[in-house]
């Protein structure tokens, strides 16, 4: 075979035998091949072995011995004659024939022709036509990313094309094509990513986020501020209603009273710890679970009223823990202020505005400032100068509580 270096055919490969008279060359003895004519003697060579003979001559011509480069011409004379051979191809598995003329081009593009895999790396050779099997198995392949279109070995294409910074991704908030490589800028400054204000809870797009700033979020602030104003304004109006009733209770206080308005005292927060017709039996035990039921602190109201009528007729105040101490005796009376209190268990209950009481089961001395209580089992007995009701049930017995404020 005479593939690759450019010395004359091998007759083996005609087709048609014989072959016709002056088609082999004198230095290689095969078949012409590129011939040219040695204007200076009249032969044909092959051109490879003309141009090898003169170099290792001196530049002579095998024939002539005078050789001149410029002898050298095409040998036309020849060409229709070589045109009649036919050859067979020189690739091992080919059966291919072909005119001489067509024959160089054949076997340099001839599907049997034996090549090298082009990957690097890849040692392998077979056939042309089997080229394109073996480069889609052949372990040594690279890949187009689809993305950026950079080549990488098979085996990572998978592992960079989806981290790849190209591959079009879709942003979440606008739904536009970002490439991955810059979606996380752009997220940073799209418009239309949803943001959550820093101030309240509120979200909405990051365009908006301006108008959320200036509107929106500042009505949001104002209603908190007015709801916080309002508490604040309750909390002072409690105080300020509270310095009033301790005001009341400070002035009341160890003092004696008559027209009072009981339900001024209810509305401005004193309670009901008592309420019993004149003619209800009042006992120790009902004034004793006074002073166990509230802070002993709190300021007592001892009054007497009719029924239906707001006007207390008269009334004493005291702290629990002072009008309610037992006295124990027919004359005995604790002194508080203008108040002169007794409790003297099962005999009677009551204040006077002087010192001298005769207890003859209730306070039985003349005067308008004294407010009595049988405590033997029956009711009466006075609110002021009016005495005997024992049985009575146009007056009532009141006990206040005042608010606790200490
Ligand atoms: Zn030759
Ligand atoms: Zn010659
Ligand atoms: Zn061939
Ligand atoms: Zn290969
Ligand atoms: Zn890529
Ligand atoms: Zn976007
Ligand atoms: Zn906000």
């Amino acid at each position: 075979m005479v593939d690759n270096n450019k010395m004359g055919i091998d007759p083996v490969l005609v087709a048609n035998p014989p072959l016709p008279q002056g088609t082999l060359c004198p230095i290689c003895g095969l078949l012409l091949r590129a011939p040219v004519l040695c204007e200076n003697c009249d032969v044909l060579f092959c051109t490879a072995c003309v141009e090898a003979y003169a170099k290792d001559h001196n530049g002579a011509c095998k024939m002539c011995d005078v050789f001149n480069k410029k002898d050298l011409k095409p040998a036309s004379s020849i060409v229709k004659i070589l045109g009649g051979i036919k050859l067979k191809c020189v690739h091992k598995n080919c059966t291919e024939v072909t005119g001489y003329l067509e024959w160089e081009v054949h076997i340099t593009k001839c599907e049997c022709r034996v090549v090298t895999c082009k990957y690097i790396g890849c040692a392998k050779q077979f056939m042309k036509k089997e080229e394109a099997e073996h480069w889609k198995i052949c372990e040594y392949r690279t890949e187009g990313c689809p993305h950026c279109k950079k080549l990488f070995p098979h085996n990572e294409i998978a592992g960079h094309s989806e981290k790849c910074d190209m591959k079009p991704m879709e942003c979440r908030g606008c739904k536009e094509e970002i490439q991955l490589g810059k979606l996380a800028t752009h997220i940073k400054t799209c418009g239309k990513i949803i943001v959550s204000c820093q101030r309240c809870d509120a979200q909405f797009v990051r365009e908006k986020q301006k108008e959320h700033d200036c509107v929106a979020c500042l009505k949001e602030e104002i209603k908190v501020l007015k709801n916080e104003a309002r508490r604040q304004n309750q909390i002072l109006e409690r105080l300020e209603g509270r310095t009033v009733i301790m005001a009341q209770c400070y002035h009341f206080n160890n003092t004696i009273q008559e027209g009072l308005d009981a339900e001024t005292f209810i509305n401005s927060g004193w309670t009901v710890a008592y309420d019993e017709y004149y003619s209800h039996p009042t006992t120790n035990e009902e004034l004793d679970s006074i002073v166990s039921k509230y802070n002993k602190k709190r300021i007592v109201c001892i009054a007497g009223k009719k029924k239906e009528c707001n006007l207390i007729k008269l009334a004493a105040f005291g702290t629990i823990g002072k009008v309610f101490v037992h006295t124990n005796s027919t004359t005995n009376t604790r002194n508080i202020g203008e108040v002169f209190w007794y409790f003297y268990p099962g005999n009677s209950f009551g204040f006077s505005n002087e010192s001298n009481v005769f207890l003859n089961c209730a306070d039985t001395t003349e005067g308008n400032k004294r407010l009595s209580w049988h405590l033997k089992g029956t009711g009466g007995y006075r609110v002021g100068d009016t005495i005997k009701l024992n049985d009575n049930k146009e007056w009532k017995k009141i006990i206040l509580i005042s608010p606790e404020f200490m």
